[in-house]
């Protein structure tokens, strides 16, 4: 036992992916790494995280051309995007239900949650 997951795609052990907030919206403050585990597969790309070690892995995909681009550091092509789901309660646009995705920035760490109205084909 490595404690290293297997890439769900093509079974290669996955490398671990350091994500650091670097930035602090609110206050000071050092910069701390993501509560998640981040993993990537240097053969096929496969990017995901898993919540606490040894639990499933969650799949993200790399977001393409300017939708991949960090609104808050800048960086190119560095956000990834969860699968979007339902909520009954988006908590956006006076909480009417929804469909949210979850992006994250594996430059400067930052989450956001948000409106996934373009649901993919
Ligand atoms: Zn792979
Ligand atoms: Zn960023």
């Amino acid at each position: 036992m490595t404690g290293t997951p297997e890439c769900p795609a093509c079974a290669r052990s996955l490398t671990a992916l350091s994500v650091v907030r670097t930035r602090q919206r609110w206050g000071g403050g050092e910069p701390r790494p993501r509560p998640e585990l981040w993993w990537q597969c240097a053969r096929c790309g496969w990017v995901g995280y898993q919540r606490n070690r040894g639990e499933s892995l969650n799949v993200m995909r790399r977001l393409e051309g300017v939708e991949g681009d960090c609104p808050f550091c800048g960086w190119d092509q560095c956000c990834v995007v969860s699968e979007p789901w339902w909520s009954a309660n988006t908590g956006v646009m006076a909480g009417r239900p929804g469909w949210l995705s979850w992006e994250v920035c594996l430059e400067c760490g930052t989450s956001n949650q948000r409106r996934a109205d373009s649901r993919p084909q």
